[in-house]
């Protein structure tokens, strides 16, 4: 067996000395456990935002669909795949649960329909459930509404696009390339995309929301989400899902603008929202997947049935090899990803 701990706490981008792969010899199966085998591995954003943590020797979070080769326990039979939150290492020797940081226990992963297991790390897993809860549980979207999602080439943001198309909204979708904009746009029925690193960008959001914005979902935070909220309508509702443009900065940056006038000289903090909230009376709400634990299997279910209808699509960046999962981790934060960052094992 093998696995990724943590040899030195990360200090921005990861580097491929902070973790370090180590073997192990696991003890045989007592009763109340079973040994689970890894074959795919997530690699997602919030690892950067709690890698802070994960104590040095400890092994890495994450979560993996793994097979269950051994058991002791009745709730996980040999021969079912389980979806845990057993961190990055190869075999594992588990209760099922309870984990810490308040992480839900391995649930069984239901007839997969002849759907990839891949899928219930994305699509059909947590990536999935924070599209589907956090977009219309927060945002409440009504047809022709004008939604703004950023992130949205990836794993949350690609799924929120197409559920708010569903609901038919007009969706413009904030991404990091032109190549990605032109997969949202063709591929995944977006309106239109704007691309973030774009000098023009702020010109181009204006021009792609001439009748504002109703709803945003935010996966990036920063100066992106700031000039969204400034083009928020009435009564708007942004959802904050997270704020990636920062995970790898020790101190959030605020940028000091100078505003002249009547002789005065003012300091404002460029990318203050606050007035906007204030005036359009906006709802600003941020919540963790995991509050809708008891509904899981609704959003799993919902996203399934909308991926058979062909309403759906999914697309997952696979990097193979436990060797790469660093590498891969590393990409995706750096936008390498389309879709959802997976390693297959
Ligand atoms: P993604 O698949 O979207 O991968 C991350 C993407 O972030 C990259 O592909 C990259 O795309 C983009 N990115 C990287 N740096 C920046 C930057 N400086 N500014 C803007 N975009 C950047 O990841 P997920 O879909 O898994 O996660 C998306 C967000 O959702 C994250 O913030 C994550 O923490 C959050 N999340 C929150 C949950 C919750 O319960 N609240 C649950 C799950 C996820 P690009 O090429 O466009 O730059």
């Amino acid at each position: 067996a093998k696995k990724y701990i943590v040899q030195k706490q990360f200090d921005g981008l990861p580097k491929s000395t902070d973790l370090t792969i180590v073997e192990e010899e696991l003890p045989p199966v007592t009763d109340g456990e079973f040994l689970a085998e890894a074959v795919y591995l997530s690699v997602d954003p919030y690892m950067r935002a709690m890698s802070d943590s994960v104590p040095i020797g400890e092994t890495f979070l994450g979560t993996q669909v793994a097979e269950i080769t051994q058991s002791k326990n009745s709730d996980y039979p040999v021969g079912k795949h389980t979806v845990a939150p057993f961190g990055w290492r190869t075999h594992t020797l588990s209760t099922g649960g309870p984990f810490p940081i308040g992480l839900p226990k391995a649930w069984i992963i239901p007839d997969p329909e002849g759907l990839p297991l891949s899928f219930y790390l994305g699509v059909l897993g947590m990536t999935g459930n924070t599209a589907y809860f956090g977009f219309l549980e927060i945002c409440k979207p009504k047809p022709g509404e004008t939604v703004v999602v950023s992130g949205a080439a990836g794993a949350v943001g690609s799924i929120v696009g197409q559920i708010a198309k569903i609901k038919g909204c007009k969706v413009i979708g904030i991404a990091g390339s032109e190549e990605k904009g032109k997969w949202l746009v063709n591929d995944l029925n977006f309106d239109n995309f704007i691309n973030y690193k774009d000098p023009k960008f702020k010109e181009k959001l204006e021009e792609l929301t001439p009748k504002g914005v109703d709803c945003y979902f935010d996966n990036v935070g920063g100066q992106i989400s700031s000039e969204v909220l400034h083009r928020m309508n009435k009564h708007g509702r942004i959802s904050v899902c997270g704020s990636i443009s920062t995970y790898n900065d020790k101190e959030v940056k605020g940028g000091y603008a100078e505003m002249g006038g009547f002789g005065v000289t003012l300091l404002v903090l460029a990318g203050v929202v606050q007035s906007d909230i204030v005036s359009k009376q906006l709802k600003m709400e941020g919540f963790m997947v995991y509050q809708w634990w008891d509904r899981w299997m609704e959003g799993i279910e919902q996203n399934k049935k909308w991926i058979k209808e062909g309403k759906l699509k999914c697309s997952e960046t696979v990097t193979k090899g436990f060797e790469n999962t660093l590498k891969a981790f590393v990409d995706m934060l750096q936008g390498g990803n389309t879709g959802k960052a997976i390693v297959q094992i």
